[in-house]
């Protein structure tokens, strides 16, 4: 069977390559979190079907590339427009396959996943530009297109963060080969449809389903490719660019994060408290997540009485469910690992602590630690759960030592009252993004990355383009001009 139906969506199972469906003899079950309920059984791509996309992505290249970019950009407004008109299907299939809430699907997940385009084709229109002159000769800046883009994204937002790279490669005349994550593989299949009929011509745009070792791995290594986006964890990302090596590709790695939320005494603790529990959003199945909540001595107690009695409150269960605050696990596999971080730890948990007993199946109960000792696993590793951690500090410039105390270098977020404060530790934080009293506002034209190994580079406005294209510096001389 070629198409399933996931909650009153049809979707296509196969591959999307140079224009058509195309289906693979092996196949790979996808299983719905919410129910462990099987979806459907997915063509499972390997090098011959990556070969086959990077063949037609190659192939349709040129006349993408040469199109005027204003033409390039009225196709994806298109596409943009199009996933408007499906949003609720995205949302509703989106939901069942990876588990996160309908509600934050409909309100602020695909109108964004349209924005990624919109955003782009408009930037992409405003590119050339002039650099400084020297010594009196012009300098202009173009950005050429690189060539076949290859996108690999994770389950925790699939469409979000697929459509977050492909926006802009495309906008930049690139074209694309998209291997999505096995455990939420359908939203892709969708945006593919959308696409073509859309307009994108064959080839512009491919999917590529299956495994990261069967699909992924052939992908990263492919000779074919001038672009590599990856966006999941850090071993994986050393197996990326390991492959991707011998080839000289490009890359733009967007891994794992074990990000702080730094509370001082002088803060709006409500404030503290909803940005705390905030943490519990995706079931902690987010990159971005500040699960170490370091909070400043005076208010401690305090702080932690509320977000304890505040994250009772929250409501585990069908994402489906508009009063659903946290949902499930992504798979079996995932919530065994989460488990294993737990147990692991030894710590008594001040909330939670294991899966949800009212509700069974991969329903992870929102859990806080105290205290765990400096340098454990449970505070340095990410756990990409529903599981926060709280350690306390004295000064300043204590509190600022442990939040920098990681491998990783995503985000951080500051609770101050107070703005000289905010302003001399938000520059001694070690992260692309350091959000003061917020978290989470994200714009499409700031750069967006991570220190350490929380990646390389950075996506966003000019950077996305920095990356997908070939800028290029001409020198014009002012001398040498025949007279007209
Ligand atoms: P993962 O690394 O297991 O998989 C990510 C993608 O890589 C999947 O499509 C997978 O099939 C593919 N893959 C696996 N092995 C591969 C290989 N050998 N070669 C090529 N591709 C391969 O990550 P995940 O579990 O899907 O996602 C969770 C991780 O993603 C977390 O670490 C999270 O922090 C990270 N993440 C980062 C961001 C960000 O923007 N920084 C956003 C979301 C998620």
């Amino acid at each position: 069977m070629s198409a399933i139906e996931v909650d009153g969506v049809e979707v296509d199972t196969r591959h999307w390559i140079g224009g058509r469906r195309v289906a693979s003899a092996a196949t790979f079950t996808d299983v719905s979190p919410i129910d462990e309920a099987v979806l459907g059984e997915i063509a499972a791509g390997g090098a011959g079907e990556v070969d086959a996309a990077v063949g037609a992505a190659r192939q349709a290249f040129p006349d993408w590339a040469a199109l005027p970019a204003p033409e390039r950009s009225a196709v994806l407004r298109r596409v943009a427009d199009g996933i408007d008109a499906r949003r609720e299907d995205l949302a509703r299939v989106e939901t069942r396959d990876n588990g996160s809430l309908l509600r934050s699907h409909r309100r602020g997940v695909m109108p964004r996943v349209a924005m990624n385009f919109r955003y782009f084709a408009d930037h992409a229109e405003k590119l050339s530009r002039d650099a400084p002159e020297i010594r009196g000769h012009r300098q202009r800046v173009t950005y050429d297109p690189a060539g076949v883009t290859a996108v690999i994204t994770p389950w925790n937002a699939p469409l979000m963060l697929a459509t977050w790279r492909i926006g802009p490669a495309l906008a930049a005349g690139n074209t694309v080969v998209l291997k999505p994550p096995e455990w939420a593989p359908l939203t892709a299949s969708l945006l593919a449809d959308i696409a073509h009929h859309a307009g994108l011509p064959a080839g512009v745009f491919n999917v590529v389903q299956g495994t990261g070792a069967a699909a992924g791995a052939p992908l990263s290594a492919h000779p074919g490719i001038s672009r590599l986006s990856f966006t999941g964890s850090v071993p994986t990302a050393g197996l990326v660019a390991a492959a991707a090596a011998p080839n000289i590709v490009p890359l733009s790695f967007e891994l794992g994060g074990k990000s702080p939320l730094l509370v001082f005494e002088d803060c709006d603790l409500e404030l503290a408290v909803s940005l705390a529990v905030e943490q519990f959003d995706n079931a902690g199945q987010v990159c971005l997540g500040a699960f170490r909540m370091i909070v400043q001595e005076g208010i401690a107690d305090e702080f932690l009485r509320r977000v304890v009695e505040r994250a009772r409150t929250l409501v585990q269960g069908d994402p489906r469910d508009p009063d659903t605050d946290v949902s499930a696990l992504v798979s079996r596999q995932h919530f065994d690992r989460v488990c294993g971080f737990v147990e692991r730890s030894g710590l008594s948990p001040v909330l939670g602590g294991g899966p949800n007993p009212g509700l069974g199946g991969l329903y992870f109960a929102p859990t806080i630690f105290v205290d765990p000792a400096p340098g454990s696993e449970i505070l340095t590793e990410e756990v990409f759960g529903p599981v926060l951690t709280m350690q306390t500090f004295t000064t300043e410039a204590e509190g600022v030592r442990m939040a920098n105390d990681t491998r990783f270098g995503l985000a951080a977020t500051l609770v101050t009252g107070d703005p000289e404060c905010a302003e001399r530790v938000s520059r001694r934080l070690n992260a692309g993004t350091v959000w003061v009293n917020c978290f989470f506002v994200r714009d499409l034209g700031a750069p967006f990355g991570g220190n350490g190994r929380s990646g390389i580079g950075r996506e966003g406005g000019d950077w996305s383009f920095d990356f997908y294209c070939d800028v290029k510096n001409t020198v014009f001389s002012p001398a040498g001009w025949k007279e007209a």
